[in-house]
């Protein structure tokens, strides 16, 4: 068939590669200049930038490190230590440093000040986060809040709010305060698995190098947005900005679901824009910038991440230091990544702003997304959608990949990947 793939993050890249590998002709439209999913990356030094910078825990991102593996694609372990600074009025004060056990590989606080300060509230909170998500996975009633699961245990504020929640803020990147309205589980799951101590993995090349395999003989219609969908008998109409109109067997629209009503004809699928219009988004700055104000004051405290905030836990903002989780910039200028900056940024540092969509989800995520799948099976069906926002869990990567994998099984496409482990090698540049 002659299919039309619209927006190409990794839910429409990997789509068009499942389908074109299982023999349909492909064709993916981008607004964007370029490839939608590695459009913000930039060169810095002659190294490379990753705008924003993936990073993938083994085993929850299994169909995204298959389908890369499938690819040829290497990754490369990196371990995401952490600094946490309190945010004073005229200074920052770094109170915790981490990084792993030598022996068993444990999570371990790494300053003294941390240790004397906070240290038996940390561990104690530690202990209590474990024994609360035990209790949650034997008990029946798991489809609970954040908010909920907090309410309902006793875990040592400091450690919560200082130590869980920034974490969990990196991989949400949406406010703070929505967090607490997304389900428990996939957040639960995530953590239980970063306490196993599994170093986290990045694609060799970037996400540039994956991009690349992913559109490999894949025409590629890019810089000018989707304006008009439409049915037409047998047909589907697809026009963009340009004017040009080309007729389709089927579509794919995999950009996000605010995206639509530009250009989804509203009478014939006014009821798919009624249920895609529930899923939730929202927008942040992606600062990139060479300021080092974002990072702990004390060079020894400097960590990949560094979490700042004030003592009431109502500002924070978390920066990647990116010359210690990319080879191609060891030994540059030391160059960050800051997701919604609430202390300045010197502007004549900044390399680029860039702003992200990011699906956020909540307890209507789950049936939305059952809805969904169900009316794609329904007869004569030639628009189909997907996207890291039609997930039961977190939206990521992964769920974008699984979203696309949920349009192959549509198309009866073959899933080779499936099961392939991931390639790992050790970045010497990185020191570990
Ligand atoms: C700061 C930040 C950090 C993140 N870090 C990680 C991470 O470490 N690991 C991880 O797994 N995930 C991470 N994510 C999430 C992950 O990047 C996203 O979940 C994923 O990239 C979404 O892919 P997608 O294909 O669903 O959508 P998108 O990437 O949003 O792709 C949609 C595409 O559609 C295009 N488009 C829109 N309208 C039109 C139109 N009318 N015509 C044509 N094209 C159109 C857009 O330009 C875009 O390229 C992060 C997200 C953010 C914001």
């Amino acid at each position: 068939m002659d299919i039309a793939v619209i927006g190409s993050g990794m839910s429409g890249l990997a789509a068009a590669r499942i389908l074109k590998d299982a023999g349909h002709n492909i064709t993916i439209f981008e607004a964007l200049p370029g490839r939608g999913m590695d459009s913000h990356s930039t060169e810095f030094e002659g190294g490379l930038i990753d705008a924003p910078l993936r990073v993938m825990n083994p085993h929850l991102w299994n169909n995204t490190l298959s389908l890369a593996a499938y690819l040829g694609i290497k990754t490369f372990p990196v371990r995401t230590y952490m600094a946490c600074s309190w945010l004073f009025e005229d200074k920052t004060e770094t109170w915790l440093t981490t990084t792993r056990s030598r022996i068993g590989n444990f999570p371990i606080i790494n300053n003294r000040k941390g240790i004397q300060q906070y240290g038996w509230r940390l561990v104690k909170g530690m202990l209590q986060l474990k024994t609360a998500i035990a209790k949650f996975f034997k008990s029946k009633d798991q489809d609970i809040t954040l908010a909920e699961f907090i309410n309902r245990n006793d875990i040592e504020e400091v450690f919560w709010h200082g130590a869980v929640m920034p974490v969990l803020y990196t991989i949400c990147t949406c406010n703070p305060k929505t967090i607490g309205e997304w389900p428990a589980k996939p957040l639960l799951v995530f953590l239980r698995q970063l306490t196993d101590g599994d170093a986290l993995l990045r694609i060799q090349g970037g996400t540039p190098a994956l991009v690349n395999k992913l559109v490999e003989g894949i025409n590629i219609v890019s810089g000018s947005a989707i304006t008009s969908v439409k049915e037409d008998g047998e047909k589907v109409l697809v026009a963009n900005a340009q004017g040009q109109t080309t007729e389709f067997d089927r579509v794919v629209v995999a950009t996000p679901t605010t995206k639509i009503e530009e250009f989804l004809n509203a009478e014939q699928f006014a009821e798919d824009i009624a249920l895609l219009r529930k899923f939730k988004f929202e927008q942040g700055d992606l600062v990139i910038h060479t300021d080092q104000t974002v990072m702990p004051p004390k060079r020894k405290d400097w960590a990949v991440l560094s979490y700042m905030m004030d003592r009431k836990f109502t500002k924070q903002q978390f920066t990647v230091w990116l010359n210690s989780i990319e080879p191609s910039l060891v030994g540059k200028t030391p160059v960050f990544q800051t997701w919604r900056p609430v202390t300045p940024i010197d502007p004549k540092k900044i390399i680029s702003t860039v702003v992200l969509t990011r699906a956020v989800v909540d307890s209507d995520t789950v049936a939305l997304n059952k809805e969904l799948q169900l009316r794609h099976k329904s007869q004569n069906r030639k628009v189909f959608y997907c996207g890291s926002w039609s997930c039961d869990g977190l939206p990521i990567l992964e769920s974008a990949v699984t979203s696309a994998m949920h349009i192959a099984e549509i198309f009866g496409a073959p899933l080779p990947f499936v099961g392939l482990k991931p390639q790992v090698e050790v970045a010497p540049q990185l020191g570990y």
